[in-house]
């Protein structure tokens, strides 16, 4: 409004038979193509976009300035500001602005001039010797005041603070400005020589922004990633770094998304990099158009990004950003004709809840994204509870070298109970830890940590040692029981798996069908492909195999397609709802029916009470396990109840029914 009434005003008082008069010279129509061409090519900073930087129309609309004032040189502004605006196709309000802006600070300009230069009434003034001094301050008053107006716009845009914008990159504005201005006065020199003298300015303004854009480019090239365009990691943590000391002077939040696609991987192995390529650039467009002016969506690398919040006020609101970016990926992608779904999972970590640095943050973010991806929620804030890296963790996981070391594992055994006769007819090994200071460990405790390590194969190789050298002593002492062993899907993915079974058993001199190997259901639900060679290698030694956990996931019975599988171990979550959930009994019941008709073993797990015992036998289970009969013992206490129960006179497992 101000530089519209401003301009209104300069120009009814400059009056129209003038304007007619100027618009008969060419001098004025060189003049709008140069500051036009001007408009078009802007020289850039390295932080500011490339379409926000000093217009290097600039020496010849001050030129215009000086020489005819405000007026005539407001309106060929604006009309080259329009023109500019519409050929980079920028919104009406911005170009508005723009224009006003040039009016206002050009106002000043003007003003410096007509309080402190000479009184040249309404003829050209050309500025010499100690006139430069006003031009100068003139020069000063435009820089200025464009650069309040300008900031203030883009702070308010970004809501970033207005004192941070206007110190940005302060040198190398005042620089390129410098250099842009100090041509005016020799442009003013050239409009009253010849008209034809304007033109050649044209070539070392072309220097400048050819060596000026270079120089942005490759700055530019060194903070973002070249598939998408978006922020590298470095710009990222510049960014973060700006964004954590911002928000520790004035109190606020920052937030940190990481999200990770969810099965990209699959999409660029089964339709090629270029296709991947191209649904990453999608991916990015629609990420920066989720978010608000002022946050910063980087590329990590791959499928993964980050979202930086420099300004959010609660997990609530962060939360809401990332819903807002997973809904804008869950539209279905069109590409080659065919339609991609792409689901994200996102973690978020804020400062200062959950981290005081970058690193932090990063880390923080990266668990919740982990969990999230996990649990399938798609979304999730950093908890330190579900931190598998939080100190008690990480310094169990250096226990845990030590541990196998000296030996602090043990192995318990819980024996599994023929419903008919009452007999153990086999022995559980569950694995224990005897932590110095922590005490006896559950294994949900460390194998999880286990199975991130890789201390795996040292674990596995322990368990089957203490388990099978205990099988052995056992036999030696005439109590021929058979016993089971647990695997995790970590063990199971190891292609060596059947070769360390292979040298346990023989350097016991045991027989494979003393042992039996159970794999958990969630196993087989989420990598059944990629275990199936190591199951059939471990069945052609002769070990008997079971499922485990049956009941917990979505698995049914038909995929087990053929696996060689003597034995379904029905979970105690299962065997519960057989008490008070007559649905539950009923499935339970058929899942039973269905484990017989296919030849295998039912056996439950849980048993706490003569009842379940009684209606799981009722169902057809043929062995029960559970604090009923027994809990995990110590191998002593397992010796006595085998020699009390006397074990069965054959160790084999019974293989099919
Ligand atoms: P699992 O194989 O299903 O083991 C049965 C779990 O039920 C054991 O927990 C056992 O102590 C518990 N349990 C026994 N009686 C009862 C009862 O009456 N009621 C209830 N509710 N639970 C009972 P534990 O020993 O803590 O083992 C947990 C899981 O850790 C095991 O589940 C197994 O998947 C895994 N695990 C145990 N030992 C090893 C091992 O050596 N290697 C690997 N990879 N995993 C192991
Ligand atoms: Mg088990
Ligand atoms: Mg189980």
């Amino acid at each position: 409004m101000a530089g519209c009434v401003l301009l209104g005003v300069s120009l009814f008082w400059f009056g129209s038979e003038r304007l007619q008069l100027l618009a008969a010279q060419p001098l004025i129509w060189v003049m709008l193509g140069m500051v036009i061409i001007g408009e078009l090519r802007p020289i850039a900073t390295p932080t500011a976009p490339t379409d926000n930087g000093s217009p290097t129309s600039l020496p010849f609309s001050f030129a215009l300035i000086i020489f005819y004032g405000l007026p005539v040189a407001g309106l060929i502004q604006v009309i080259a500001t329009v023109i500019a605006g519409v050929a980079r196709g920028h919104a009406a309000h911005r170009t508005a602005f723009n224009g006003a802006q040039y009016v206002l600070s050009f106002g000043v300009a003007d003003a410096v001039i007509r309080l402190f230069g000479p009184d040249t009434a309404d003829a050209p003034w050309i500025p010499e010797g100690a006139h430069l001094i006003v031009v100068a301050l003139a020069a000063g008053g435009y820089f200025l005041t464009n650069l309040v107006l300008v900031e203030c716009a883009v702070a308010m845009h970004e809501r970033a603070p207005l004192r941070s914008m206007l110190t940005k990159d302060i040198g190398q504005r005042l620089f390129v400005s410098g250099v842009l201005l100090s041509l005016a006065p020799l442009v003013v020199v050239a409009m009253t020589h010849s008209v034809w003298l304007v033109p050649l300015f044209f070539f070392p303004l072309s220097a400048l922004y050819i060596s000026a854009t270079l120089s942005v480019k490759r700055e530019y090239q060194v903070n973002h990633d070249e598939l998408t365009g978006l922020a590298n990691r470095k710009l990222l943590i510049l960014r973060t770094q700006e964004a954590l000391s911002e928000a520790q002077q004035r109190n606020h939040r920052v937030g940190l998304l990481l999200l990770d696609l969810d099965r990209f991987k699959e999409v660029n192995d089964t339709l090629g990099h270029p296709t991947g390529d191209r649904l990453l650039q999608t991916v990015a467009r629609r990420l920066t158009h989720s978010v608000r002016p002022g946050d910063l969506v980087a590329r990590l690398g791959g499928d993964e990004f980050a979202v930086l919040l420099p300004q959010v006020r609660d997990a609530v609101s962060a939360r809401e950003v990332a819903t807002r970016l997973r809904v804008s990926l869950a539209e279905p992608m069109r590409l080659d004709g065919m339609d991609f779904d792409l689901e994200a999972s996102i973690g978020i970590a804020l400062y200062p809840n959950h981290a005081p640095d970058f690193e932090l943050l990063m880390q923080r973010a990266d668990v919740a994204m982990y969990v999230a991806k996990e649990s399938r929620s798609g979304v999730d804030l950093y908890a330190p509870h579900k931190d598998r890296n939080s100190t008690a963790r990480l310094s169990l996981f250096g226990d845990l070298r030590r541990a196998l070391v000296e030996g602090e594992l043990e192995m318990f055994y819980q024996p599994k109970v023929n419903l008919d006769e009452y007999q153990v007819v086999g022995m559980e090994a569950l694995v224990r830890w005897r932590h110095p200071q922590r005490g006896v460990l559950p294994p949900e405790e460390f194998v999880p940590l286990v199975e991130q390590s890789y201390l795996m194969r040292n674990f596995t190789h322990e368990v089957l040692e203490l388990t099978l050298s205990q099988v052995a002593r056992w036999r030696a002492d005439g109590l021929r029981t058979p016993v089971a062993v647990n695997l995790s899907a970590r063990e199971l993915l190891d292609p060596t798996l059947p070769d360390i079974v292979t040298a346990g058993l023989r350097r016991h001199r045991l027989p494979a069908r003393v042992l039996r190997l159970e794999i958990s259901e969630r196993v087989m639900v989420t990598d059944a492909d990629a275990i199936t060679p190591t199951i059939l290698a471990l069945a052609d030694l002769g070990v008997s195999l079971a499922l485990d956990d049956f009941g917990t996931g979505y698995f049914t019975l038909a995929r087990l397609n053929g696996l060689p599988v003597q034995e379904i171990k029905v979970d105690e979550s299962f065997v519960q709802r057989i008490v008070d959930d007559p649905d539950g009994r009923v499935i339970v019941g058929s899942a039973i029916d269905l484990v017989g008709t296919l030849g295998m073993h039912a056996v439950a797990e849980g048993v706490e009470t003569a009842r379940v015992a009684e209606a799981v036998r009722s169902m057809g289970c043929y062995a029960a396990q559970g604090r009923y009969f027994a809990p995990p013992l110590e191998a002593a206490e397992a010796t006595k109840c085998l020699r009390k129960h006397k074990a069965l006179p054959a160790e084999e497992h019974t293989r099919s029914a």
